[in-house]
């Protein structure tokens, strides 16, 4: 167990810092504050953060810290945390760890006992999930998908039967293919799709993934965040479908047959034991 106050104490800490992902005025007082006190600035892009805190006129030390750094740059940081020096930790966008680097730095500081704020703001998948019309009481987060086809279409095999609302992050110039692979594996379902959020050309793009195959990919410029509905209709998976999805899984080498039979248990609805003693038959 680890428990560790945000505020009261005096040591040093790592704020987790969220910024816009597009209008400023989404960078909160209480974020310019924060960095404002803080001794250094690490982030994903020291330029791209630079011109940001420039537009709110602060000026700190900046550490670079990305997705090849990261190891590196999270050792710098927790030695200057631990010497006394207040951290701030940004991304190009939203919140560090979520689709970005950051995570990493985060672990790091909490196994050395730091005290980790979070200084919340903007993040892309929310507000396309809450305007989306679809369910938002459960729903599950993916991120981007693999670039690779035959990798996405492995990853949305594995999805194809979530109860609950799934969303992704993707790119302009996959969006097209993206929606082909999943109304191929997953049928016809309601989706929306979420652009430039917060920007001068927000637009919210609601209907189903068949409406979607006929959409012109150049109307579809921007940062965008996909949102489907869940398998509402889902009958009883068949034990084929079943060991197929168990064999694709048990490719993952970090995951226990314990672990899996637990996952597969709560999404179809099964018990945990008798997934269990389906993967040990498999794996013999
Ligand atoms: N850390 C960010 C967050 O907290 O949401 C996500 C960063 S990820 C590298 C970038 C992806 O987030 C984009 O490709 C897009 O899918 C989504 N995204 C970022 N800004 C967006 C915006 N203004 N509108 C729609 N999607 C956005």
């Amino acid at each position: 167990m680890n428990r560790i106050y945000s505020f009261q104490h005096n040591s040093a800490s790592l704020f987790v810092v969220a910024t816009p992902i597009g209008n400023l005025k989404e960078f909160s007082p209480r974020a310019i504050e924060t960095i404002t006190k803080c001794d250094y600035v690490a982030s994903e892009d020291t330029r791209t953060t630079g011109n940001l805190l420039h537009e709110f006129n602060i000026a700190k030390p900046m550490i670079s810290c990305h997705e090849h750094n990261e190891n590196e740059a999270s050792e710098k940081i927790i030695s200057l945390i631990l010497n006394g020096k207040n951290v701030a930790l940004t991304s190009d966008a939203g919140y560090p760890g979520i689709s970005d680097p950051g995570a990493k730095v985060i672990k790091k500081a909490i196994e050395n006992n730091i005290p980790v704020s979070i200084i919340n703001g903007s993040c892309a998948f929310l507000p396309a999930l809450i305007a989306s019309n679809l369910e938002t009481n459960h729903f599950y987060f993916h991120g981007f998908l693999k670039a690779k086809a035959s990798e996405r279409i492995k990853e949305l095999e594995k999805l194809k039967n979530y109860p609950m609302t799934l969303i992704f992050y993707e790119a302009p110039h996959r969006i097209k293919d993206t929606l082909k692979d999943i109304y191929k594996i997953f049928g016809n379902r309601k989706a929306t799709i979420a652009r430039e959020i917060s920007k001068l050309y927000e637009e919210y793009i609601r209907g189903d993934l068949k409406e979607f195959q006929d959409l012109d990919e150049s109307s579809l410029k921007g940062e965008m965040v996909l949102v489907l509905e869940g398998n509402t209709k889902q009958e009883k998976i068949s034990e084929n479908d079943l060991i197929s999805i168990i064999k694709t899984r048990l490719q993952d080498k970090n995951i226990s047959k314990k672990e899996l039979s637990k996952e597969l248990a709560d999404i179809y609805d099964l018990k945990k034991n008798d997934i269990y003693q389906l993967i040990i038959k498999i794996k013999d």
